[in-house]
């Protein structure tokens, strides 16, 4: 059982474990040592649940989409994360993790972020507990996000521009790392996705599962049966997809989907699949598969989408690629964009374009009319109208 999990040392079949310098060690141990038994505390169970029906507004609803079911011939459910509060799954995290945090006596949190919203949701977890917050971001991001900039500074964060290398994402993370070596005593790292070292992806995981507990409750009261045929999920770094698929991994008969971002094409130069053109590498402390060169060094990813372009993907997901468990899809801008306005106006919903490419795999696999799909529509469409009206002219 349980074979899609990830071990004791964090590994998903080849991939995963901790990859760290050892002065982050102590930090990373710390971590590993305790958050099983943290998580599994009655009263961590009962803040961490009663946070999120409460603040976060779960469970989040399982709906029929009617029209979009009649236009694709098959019955398909939306789990509805864009409901969250601050608009999308990211917060389920950041709100373990915090809880996390205020366990293992930490008093100061720091994250990096790129697109700014795991920087919007750890900044937000932050001013409900009043703890201190410091998030790194590259000066280049700075200024093409400047609205989630501001979101987190109007929530009390510190916002960190990183001057070095590209000055993006993974500069960010850099500065991230070096603070959490110089102030392992006090400070919790928050990881935004089902990446890095062991143990934040299972963690993550296990903080983003409350997705597929509750698709399979809503799920039987519907159609009298926990388990739909699909869940479809997209895929940046794996957080959402991960809670989506957690519950039903080891279910075979419950085919799993990852869309990925194919930019301008999988093989123009310019994409983030990362499963089909990664080779195994290390990145941000785990062994998965990301986009290199030939000498190993980290391709710079490009999707229209900023939440999905990362030139890695969680160890799980690249288990899930490997093995084979997982059918995996990549699909362009322009698809996405087309599946997303399809959305808007088949069933009043304007999604996250990460979402949209969820969404657009309707075009890319037939189901049959008696099939059940379930899909995560992570994130709502508000933070990517300037992109939605560029592209169509609105
Ligand atoms: C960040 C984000 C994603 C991608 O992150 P994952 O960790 O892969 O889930 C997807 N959708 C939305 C709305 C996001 O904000």
């Amino acid at each position: 059982m349980n074979s899609y999990q990830a071990d004791e040392k964090g590994y998903y079949g080849d991939f995963g474990g901790a990859y760290i310098p050892e002065m982050l060690y102590p930090n990373v141990e710390e971590l590993r040592s305790q958050y099983l038994n943290i998580m599994s505390e009655p009263s961590f169970q009962e803040e961490f649940n009663q946070l999120l029906k409460d603040y976060v507004g779960r469970p989040t609803p399982l709906y029929h989409a009617k029209r979009l079911s009649e236009k694709y011939n098959t019955k398909v459910y939306l789990k509805r994360e864009d409901l969250c509060h601050t608009g999308a799954h990211k917060v389920n995290n950041t709100i373990g993790q915090i809880l996390m945090a205020k366990r293992l006596g930490k008093h100061r949190i720091i994250a990096e972020t790129g697109a700014g919203q795991h920087g919007v949701a750890t900044a937000t977890v932050c001013a409900l507990m009043g703890i201190e917050c410091i998030v790194y971001m590259g000066a280049i991001d700075i200024k093409r996000q400047a609205p989630n900039v501001a979101r987190m500074k109007m929530l009390g964060a510190e916002v960190r521009p990183a001057m070095s290398g590209s000055r993006t994402l993974k500069d960010a993370t850099n500065e991230a790392i070096r603070d959490w070596i110089n102030n392992p005593v006090d400070t919790h790292y928050i990881i935004g996705s089902a990446i890095g070292p062991h143990p934040y992806p299972d963690m993550v995981s296990r903080f983003q599962s409350v997705i597929s507990e509750e698709i399979k409750t809503q799920l039987l009261e519907k159609e009298g049966k926990a388990l739909p045929d699909y869940v479809v999920a997209c895929i940046g770094g794996g957080s959402n997809a991960a809670g989506t698929y957690y519950h039903f991994l080891d279910e075979p008969s419950v085919g799993i989907i990852a869309v990925e971002a194919a930019g301008k094409g999988v093989h123009s130069g310019e994409s983030a699949a990362t499963s089909q053109l990664g080779k195994e590498g290390i990145i941000h402390g785990c062994k998965t598969l990301l986009m290199q060169t030939p000498d190993g060094q980290i391709t710079e990813p490009y999707s229209i989408s900023a939440g999905l372009d990362y030139p890695g993907v969680g160890p799980l997901h690249a288990h899930l690629y490997r093995s084979g468990r997982g059918e995996f899809y990549s699909v362009t801008d322009d698809a996405a964009m087309t599946a997303g306005l399809e959305l808007s106006q088949l069933e009043g919903i304007i999604p996250a374009i990460e979402s949209s490419h969820a969404l657009a795999v309707f075009h890319e696999k037939q189901f049959k009319p008696d099939d059940i799909v379930v899909l995560n529509l992570s994130g709502r469409g508000d933070k990517d109208l300037n992109t939605y009206i560029e592209y169509f002219k609105l």
